[in-house]
């Protein structure tokens, strides 16, 4: 058991007792582990999760040599194993047909590999309800949340599927991953400032739920990954390795909270909105790049917004029928009603807002300023790991960029930062 592990150790093995409520939390996957180098180690861990299985491990041509053939090798002769090298990986519904079928003959399933590749092992052994496992080989939240990214025709949908038996993560493997995904999956998870602040706003005005067992694990280790920064993009183990764990304690998430909020508020519905209307403008960027760019963007609003020292003013919400139309198709104007439904403000709501507010406005933003990392820091830490910062880093159509920040609103049911921006008109000061 490495000690890379951290407080994961006792999450897995149900002994982490939940300070905010002081009762253990469990989560169903069985091992997580985070080594520096895991060569040799396979059988050991793979006959704790797995034992007396038969098991197939699917890679791709790149992951097999990264990865793939030494856990093989080293497994081969001590566990009943076989290898499938996926020549076209997709993560699509005939994707994960061609991975059903490979598999039919097999108990379990270890999946070698990251977005792709996981998501469609993930998907493929929910459907058959098979075990599986993952050796990762990029940093990533993916490995051990329960939802799996999966195309029906050209349409990308987020699906609740199963956890992982176990997630192993070998970090000199991960070292050797191109710099470019470890700069997305940094960018992926320094969104929990403002995930909490937007979780957080929600949940005082519009009493929404809200859990924060996720902030205080994160909040273990997150001020130290944010100053490791530029150790990661170098690929220094150790710093990798908090990295590593956030990712992964991020992922989990959706397991001590039974929702996805708390790791995806304005900046993904930001993220969501790019992949859904930039079409053949749509620069190729990862999510996790995505996610970065519109992170910086919120927290330049929450910081601007919650700094100051005076309240702003509120009008009723009003939905800009027409504009919607034209940038999000005709399609959209019902789905954008229902979203919207539990987060409009009339003018009753908006009066008692104004006078709260105008009395209450320094109680009022202390506990959001208290889980807000400055504007500043978060930018630094992103230049310092490598990623992408602005739309111009990332070859992103500008217009389009400003629409997803304008109407990324109306896309989502969660109440965020663009909401309450937007309905006190500061939002279009924020758009360049
Ligand atoms: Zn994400």
């Amino acid at each position: 058991m490495s000690s890379l592990n951290g407080i994961i150790d006792d999450l897995t093995s149900g002994k982490w007792i939940n300070p905010s409520n002081n009762k253990p939390v469990s989560i169903p996957i069985k091992k997580i582990e985070i080594s520096k180098s895991l060569d040799g180690l396979e059988y050991d861990f793979i006959n704790e999760t797995h034992n007396s299985e038969k098991i197939l491990i699917v890679s791709d041509e790149y992951t097999h040599d990264a990865l793939g053939l030494r856990v093989f090798n080293n497994l081969n002769g001590k566990s009943d194993v076989s290898e499938f090298i996926w020549k076209k990986p997709h993560c699509s519904e005939e994707g994960v047909n061609e991975i059903q079928r490979a598999s039919k003959d097999y108990n379990s399933i270890i999946a070698i590999g990251s977005g792709t590749i996981n998501d469609s092992v993930k998907y493929a052994s929910f459907l058959d309800k098979k075990k599986y496992s993952v050796f990762a080989t990029t940093p990533m939240n993916a490995y051990t949340t329960p939802t799996a990214s999966v195309y029906f025709n050209s349409y990308k949908k987020s699906i609740h599927t199963h956890a992982a038996t176990g997630v192993y993560f070998d970090l000199s493997v991960l070292s050797g991953c191109p710099q470019r995904l470890t700069a997305a999956a940094f960018a992926d998870v320094i969104c929990r400032t403002t995930a909490q602040v937007d979780w957080l706003l929600s949940n005082i005005l519009l009493k929404t739920p809200y859990d924060e067992t996720p902030y205080i694990l994160l909040g273990l280790y997150e001020e130290e990954m944010v100053a490791n920064a530029k150790k990661i993009a170098d690929g220094n183990l150790d710093s990798l390795a908090l990295l590593t764990k956030i990712s992964a304690i991020m992922g989990l998430g959706t397991f001590f909270t039974g929702t996805t909020h708390s790791g995806s508020m304005a900046e993904h519905g930001i993220s969501h909105y790019i992949d859904m209307f930039f079409k053949d403008k749509h620069p190729g960027t990862s999510h996790g790049e995505q996610v970065g760019i519109a992170t910086l963007s919120v927290s330049k609003i929450q910081n601007g917004i919650l700094n100051s020292k005076t309240p702003p003013i509120f009008h009723s919400t009003i939905i800009p029928d027409e504009e919607i139309k034209n940038k999000l198709g005709i399609e959209m104007v019902n789905n954008v009603k229902m979203q919207m439904k539990n987060k409009i403000f009339d003018n009753k709501k908006t009066d008692e807002l104004n006078t709260y507010l105008e009395k209450n406005w320094l109680t009022f933003t202390e506990p959001l300023k208290k889980v807000m990392l400055p504007f500043e820091k978060i930018w630094s830490a992103m230049d310092d790991c490598g990623a992408k910062k602005t739309p111009n880093e990332a070859d992103m159509d500008l217009d389009l960029y400003n629409d997803a920040l304008k109407y990324g609103r109306f896309i989502r049911d969660r109440y965020t930062i663009l909401d309450f921006a937007d309905d006190s008109d500061q939002l279009e000061k924020y758009i360049d």
